[in-house]
This record gives C-alpha cells, structure tokens and sequence, in this order.
C-alpha cells in the first residue's frame, strides 16, 4: 500500500546532520516473526512471561529451551531481513543514518547489513555457559540441545542461556549508555514498529526530543508517543522505509 510521505519529511531527513532509529518487533513483523502484541498460533502456545522470565528460567530452564528448540531456533534459522531492515541498512550505506538503536533480540538489522547496532535487550544469536561465559552461536546450542536436554556447556558442563535481557532482569548499563549518547546526539529520531509501551526503552524518543531532535513516528497503530511526535505515518515498515529511500534518491 502506498502511503504518503510527506515532502517537508523528505526534506527534513536530507537537511539533518545525524539520524537515528529506533526499532521494536514491528520491524522484524514482516520478516515472519510475531510481535508479543501480535496474534499467532505459536505465541498463543508459548507465553512470554514465562520463557522470557529470568526467575522462570533459573526455576527451570525446559520450557525456555523447549521454546528454543521449537520456535526461537527455526523462526531465525528461516527468516531474513524485511524491507525495513535492509531500508535502514541501506539509509547507513547512504551517510542517511548513522546508528539503529533496536528493542529487538533478532540480529536482523545486521543480516541486513547495519553495521552501527545499539541492541538495549541483547541477542538471541549469542548463547553463552553461565559458569565459564563459553559462547555459542545458535547453531552450536542448537546441536548441544539436541544431545542434551537441557543444553549444558561442552567444556564445563555449566548451564547455558541466551545474551538477551529477560523480564525481571536490568538492561546493560554500559549499552543503555550508548543509547542515550545516541539519543542525544541526534537531530532525528525515526521510531519504527515499536508501541514505545516498554519501559526504559521507551525513554529513548523522550531523550532524543528534549535535547531537540526531529520526531519521526512509523508505526502501523497509535503508540504511546504520538503526541510528542513531528512527523506520524501510520503504515507497515516495509512499505513506508523503502518509499522514504525512494523520494530521497529523486
Ligand atoms: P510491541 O510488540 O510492543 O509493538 C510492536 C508495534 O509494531 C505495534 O505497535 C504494531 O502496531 C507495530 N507493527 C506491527 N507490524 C508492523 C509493521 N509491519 N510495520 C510497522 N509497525 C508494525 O514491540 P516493541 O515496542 O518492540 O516492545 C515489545 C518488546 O518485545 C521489546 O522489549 C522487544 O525486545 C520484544 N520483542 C522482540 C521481538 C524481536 O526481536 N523480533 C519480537 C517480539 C517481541
């Protein structure tokens, strides 16, 4: 679907000194993977609250290795990059962008081929030993989970886990930390596909805006800072990215 890029956005984006997007699951929606707030059969089976709860995980760690195994693992093994990923890459590629700072624990934006990549809630594609801080790729987890269930560490026999950031635990300060440099540094902010419901993520926009940088919401629904924003295009990542890209190239 077409929609309408306004010209004086267009014009905004080209006369800005340093862009910055934020991303949440919206972005990653069109490359097969649900958003929480998503329907879907599989996420109907699989709760977040509780595969994605750090206390859950340190009780017992099958159902988030059972959720790995069955949905995590094949979902990323199979999906590349949406339009909006590589729109972005390419925004990089073209001095358009300088840094995506993303909620999304995917690795997409750098399949894509983003290489300046904030990620405030970590990586699935990392699994490392909690005992000796081993790491693994998910194909390496995947085969141990495969001999082992759960997975154990193939030097130690330590537990493993995911490098994402669970419910219940506190995101990376250091990371935090370049995003709001990140944040503050920049003239224009793109939010794309995140509801901004999601706290301290959320707080990024906010920073962004009170040190005077440019507002850009794409979205397909209202989100929580829709009042703060200069510029609102409610429509799909997919669509809306490259159409941006379009209009900058003319
Ligand atoms: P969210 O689920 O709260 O919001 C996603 C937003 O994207 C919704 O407002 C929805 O309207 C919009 N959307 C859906 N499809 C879209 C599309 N094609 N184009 C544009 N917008 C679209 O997601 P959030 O704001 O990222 O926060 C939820 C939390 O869920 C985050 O902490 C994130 O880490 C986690 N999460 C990550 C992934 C992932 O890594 N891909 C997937 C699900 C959830």
């Amino acid at each position: 679907m077409m929609n309408e890029i306004p010209e004086k956005l267009i014009t905004a984006i080209k006369k800005s000194r340093y862009v910055v997007a934020f991303t949440g699951a919206g972005i990653s929606a069109e490359a097969g993977i649900p958003t929480y707030r998503g329907e879907g059969g599989l996420w109907d089976k699989y709760d977040p609250n509780l595969y994605a709860n750090i206390d859950y995980f340190l009780q017992d760690p099958s159902y988030y290795w059972n959720f790995f195994r069955e949905v995590r693992y094949p979902l990323l093994k199979n999906a590349g990059p949406s339009q909006g990923h590589l729109a972005l890459a390419e925004m990089e590629a073209g001095g358009n962008l300088k840094t995506v700072i993303t909620q999304n624990i995917d690795g997409l934006h750098q399949v894509a081929g983003s290489s300046s990549v904030v990620e405030l809630h970590g990586t699935t594609r990392i699994i490392f030993c909690m005992n000796c801080s081993q790491e693994y790729t998910m194909d390496k987890a995947f085969s141990l989970l495969m001999e082992e269930f759960p997975p154990r560490c193939s030097k130690c026999r330590g537990r493993l886990r995911p490098a994402v950031i669970f419910f219940g635990e506190s995101l990376d300060p250091h990371v935090l930390r370049s995003a709001y440099e990140e944040a503050g540094k920049c003239d224009m902010l793109l939010v794309v596909g995140s509801s901004l419901v999601v706290y301290p993520a959320a707080e990024i926009p906010l920073v962004a805006r009170q040190k005077g940088a440019t507002l850009v919401i794409i979205n397909k629904e209202k989100t929580g800072l829709d009042h703060e924003a200069d510029f609102i295009i409610q429509g799909k990542a997919g669509d809306v990215l490259p159409q941006i890209i379009q209009s900058l190239r003319e």
